[in-house]
């Protein structure tokens, strides 16, 4: 691994220490991002962990801040909101993230689905935009999410739509599709073209590169992160590795490396610490070796993609330093 690297998407939700002796040792920060997920802690209990970690390793961790939808029917909520959001950026958030719930759970009085492009949004984007807040946001999902289980491309899919039927819109058929969760994310990005915007998980693209390119093309105020989606380019560098290179080559100045660890409490110290070096070491060998290599999520090998050190830099630490305001560390 290249040092200094920052994992910027990640999901601290508990103090352990080992997880950050680990960062220490490989030259690693965290971007930890709050997210109003049902299982998740409260969004205020994540915030208070970030802080904590972010005090005893100073320069190490960075958060993101959120809001919840809850009362979204009532008057007052974008108020609410609001208020939610500032008093997160007064506390350090590097920025706001929004969620899949905005699309695949809020319900309107109809029992309509409420799409991130609602005109109930209309103000918290405006003020966001105007204040150069930084937004990130994880609407949608990968298009496996609509296909049954067999027919998914990568085995990381499989595992989290079967453990996690609620969210697996093959079975849903009366939720809004793939297309619809794309199409609402995209109109609510041509209403502010000044926002600065991350999407993650390759914008929910993750299944072709040349989607990729041209959604980073269509908005040029945007970047997006790898997290949880890496599988996805290795699995298209099985079919056609030049695509894949140049995609990354293209677009150098825009990716944002990321593992989406979430830690939890579920295992150990020494777990913890073996799954972010297994998942930093296989990341690294793919992006910068030319080693023949495999990968959990599917069977097919695939060749590394032997990138130039300039762009390691880039895509491992430089994009998200700048993305998320992290301080050049003094150890
Ligand atoms: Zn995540």
């Amino acid at each position: 691994m290249i040092k200094p690297t920052i994992d910027a998407h990640v999901h601290l939700n508990t103090p352990s220490r080992g997880k950050m002796e680990k960062a220490v040792d490989e030259g690693v920060s965290f971007l930890s991002i709050n997210t109003d997920i049902p299982f998740f802690p409260s969004l205020s209990d994540q915030k208070r962990v970030a802080l904590q970690l972010a005090e005893e390793y100073p320069g190490r961790v960075r958060f993101i801040t959120s809001f919840s939808v809850e009362g979204w029917e009532d008057e007052h909520w974008e108020t609410k909101a609001l208020n939610e959001i500032k008093k997160g950026l007064d506390d350090g958030a590097a920025g706001v993230k929004i969620w899949k719930n905005i699309g695949m759970d809020l319900k309107d009085q109809h029992g309509d689905f409420v799409m991130i492009d609602h005109p109930k949004f209309d103000s918290i984007f405006q003020y966001l935009e105007d204040n150069g807040i930084l937004v990130i946001g994880h609407l949608g999902e990968p298009k496996n999410c609509w296909l049954p289980l067999d027919e998914m491309t990568v085995d990381s899919d499989r595992e989290y739509f079967s453990k996690h039927p609620q969210y697996h819109m093959h079975l849903h058929p009366n939720y809004p599709t793939y297309e619809k969760q794309i199409f609402a994310r995209d109109q609510r990005l041509k209403k502010h073209k000044n926002l600065k915007f991350v999407g993650l998980h390759l914008a929910s693209l993750e299944w072709n590169v040349d989607a990729v390119s041209n959604w980073l093309d269509t908005f040029p105020n945007t970047m997006t992160d790898l997290a949880e989606r890496i599988c996805h380019l290795q699995y298209q560098a099985t079919i056609d590795h030049k695509k894949v290179k140049s995609f990354i080559m293209n677009h150098q100045d825009r990716l944002i490396y990321g593992t989406d660890v979430i830690d939890d409490g579920s295992l150990s110290e020494s777990e913890i610490q073996r799954k972010f070096e297994n998942l930093w070491q296989s990341h690294w060998d793919f992006f910068s070796s030319g080693k023949t290599l495999s990968a959990p999520e599917f069977k097919d090998s695939f060749n590394g993609l032997e990138l130039e050190k300039s762009i390691l830099e880039k895509i491992f630490h430089t994009n998200a330093q700048k993305t998320y305001g992290f301080q050049p560390l003094t150890t």
